[in-house]
């Protein structure tokens, strides 16, 4: 799972199961689980972006499903 810290702009990517990925800012945007599961957390959920495939393209989306154009 591929995600964006949409406060500090810091991609992040947890590649395997117990991979915590988080970036510095002080929204503490963090992923970890892989492609086993998946666990977000953040201060602002908002502000989290994730990368998802569709239609062949991989496109940025919020955690609501919006389509974030960036
Ligand atoms: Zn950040």
């Amino acid at each position: 799972m591929k995600i964006k810290c949409l406060q500090c702009g810091q991609i992040l990517e947890s590649k395997f199961r117990h991979d915590f990925q988080q970036c510095d800012c002080s929204n503490e945007t963090a992923v970890d689980g892989g492609k086993d599961y998946l666990r977000l957390s953040a201060i602002n959920l908002n502000l989290i972006g994730i990368f998802v495939e569709k239609d062949g393209q991989i496109i940025l989306q919020d955690i609501n499903g919006k389509v974030i154009n960036d």
